[in-house]
């Protein structure tokens, strides 16, 4: 083989990736938008052939021959071929360090799992689910075997999620987020915010004006990202030429939908902004998922949740809502979509107590899978933390540790990056100052400086670095927690007049 061959075929191995997760991606968008109902069964054969093909085109001697040469001659490569190689190879390493006869017991055990946490869910019934969150545990602890047979298993699992943030970085972490949070939380709770005007009605029509509206602000492309609506909001991309972002809409709750279409905006605004080399190959795409959800929680935390952006969209909003806001200025507005509450359920929780939420399942998955915990032990600790923590008294299983789908799914170590993503962004936010007037630009209504930023350290790099080292190189300063609890004890210590 020489070089010259092995770069063109691995070229061609990931242009047909490219084209299997293109097919699949479109089937599953459209099995959630306009699919009939009736359909699933002649869309799951359609799936299978796919999958299965894609697998085996991947899975073989060739490939892993092709991508051990790769290796081999990695200084003969350009940077970009050589990661590509790289990220495939451990792509490839991933899907067959677990023997197969495991893999597919473990698919079965998930399946199964899946369906009755919904109905354990549905009775709040932990019982029900306790026997099959055993064996999922177990079934963890010996896939971080496979992964990292020296690494402590929680940590072997946590870098299949976030590569290099292993409890050394993550319980120093938390332990700040603890430190500085909880007590300011303490002095937020009690504090009234009148925030009744954001639930009047709002009609549909017009908030599908205002996502347009929103979005055109954000200066995402039309012609390369459209907006659907689904059950769940989410993102989805094929490559930068075709994105397609979706939010829900509730009429009695205008800030809902508008804080997922500029979450949502904020991931298709890093698709977006990838670079156009690196189109149909392995690293086009976002570096981690801590650092997408650290885009999409710029967006609509940090930007979308500042005065300054208010300030420059309320006139917007006014206009298409006279009535409903008749008497409330940008600052109430401001003030009411920043409403800090403790709550029990994480997917609807605030800028300030969302990571006391990831918290609260880091430590209780860390000791589960250190075997410090049984779960016979979990409800009762889960119950325990978030009273230390959040302050508020667990009701039901239902609404405290059977309200997530990740354990059920099999995922353990997948919930701190949720929480890193908020980190990063508030660290970026610090680094983009030294160079931007974001909060100038932000009120004047161009985003143009901040996302020229981002495209610029985070956006265009796709997949070409790690996530650790992307962040440093972007921020000039490793990972370091301060920059997310100063951030929010600046904000909310202005926004309540601590
Ligand atoms: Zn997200």
């Amino acid at each position: 083989m020489t070089v010259e061959q092995a770069v063109k075929d691995v070229k061609a191995l990931q242009m047909q990736q490219h084209a299997y997760a293109h097919a699949e991606g479109m089937l599953y968008l459209d099995s959630v938008t306009q699919a009939p109902k009736g359909s699933a069964e002649a869309r799951g054969k359609t799936l299978e052939i796919l999958s299965e093909d894609e697998y085996k085109r991947f899975v073989n001697d060739e490939v892993r021959d092709l991508l051990f040469f790769l290796r081999d001659n990695r200084a003969a490569l350009d940077a970009q071929t050589a990661r590509e190689a790289e990220v495939l190879l451990e792509d490839y390493e991933k899907l067959t360090r677990i023997p197969m006869e495991e893999y597919v017991a473990f698919s079965v055990l998930v399946n199964e799992a899946q369906a009755v946490w919904h109905e354990a869910k549905e009775k709040s019934d932990y019982a029900m689910f306790k026997p099959y969150l055993e064996k999922l545990i177990e079934a963890n602890r010996r896939f971080a075997g496979y992964y990292d047979a020296k690494a402590k298993p929680y940590d072997a699992l946590l870098n299949e999620y976030e590569k290099g943030f292993t409890m050394d970085v993550l319980d120093p972490y938390f332990a700040q987020v603890k430190a500085e949070l909880v007590p300011l939380l303490r002095r937020v709770k009690d504090i009234p915010v009148s925030d009744g005007f954001l639930y009047k009605s709002y009609p549909v029509p017009l908030q599908r004006k205002l996502s347009d509206e929103l979005m055109r602000v954000m200066g995402i492309d039309r012609a390369h990202c459209n907006i659907g609506e689904t059950e769940h909001p989410f993102t989805i991309n094929f490559s930068k030429y075709d994105v397609r972002i979706t939010t829900h809409y509730h009429e009695n709750a205008l800030a809902s939908s508008m804080y997922s279409v500029i979450h949502e905006g904020g991931h298709a605004l890093y698709e977006l902004g990838t670079a156009d080399a690196l189109q149909y190959g392995a690293l086009a795409s976002g570096a981690s998922m801590g650092l997408h959800e650290s885009q999409s929680r710029f967006f609509e935390n940090i930007i979308g949740r500042s005065e300054a952006f208010i300030d420059a969209v309320f006139p917007i909003i006014t206009d298409l809502f006279p009535e409903q806001l008749s008497g409330v200025s940008a600052y109430d507005f401001f003030r009411a979509v920043n409403r800090a509450q403790p709550s029990l359920i994480r997917t609807e929780a605030d800028e300030l107590t969302y990571s006391l939420h990831v918290m609260v399942r880091y430590e209780l998955e860390k000791r589960l899978i250190e075997g410090t915990l049984s779960v016979d032990e979990l409800p009762a600790a889960w119950n325990a933390l978030y009273t230390e923590y959040l302050g508020v008294d667990v009701l039901d299983d239902r609404r405290g540790v059977l309200q997530d789908s990740h354990w059920s799914g099999g995922s353990f170590g997948y919930f701190p990056s949720y929480s890193l993503g908020s980190a990063y962004a508030a660290q970026m936010l610090f680094a983009m100052r030294g160079e931007v007037d974001v909060e100038g630009s932000v009120a004047r209504g161009d985003l143009e400086p901040v996302k020229a930023w981002l495209v610029e350290k985070i956006h265009r790099h796709g997949r070409m670095y790690e996530p650790k080292a992307l962040l440093e190189m972007a921020c000039g300063a490793p990972f370091d927690p301060k920059y997310y609890t100063r951030y929010l004890t600046e904000k909310f210590t202005a926004l309540y007049s601590l």
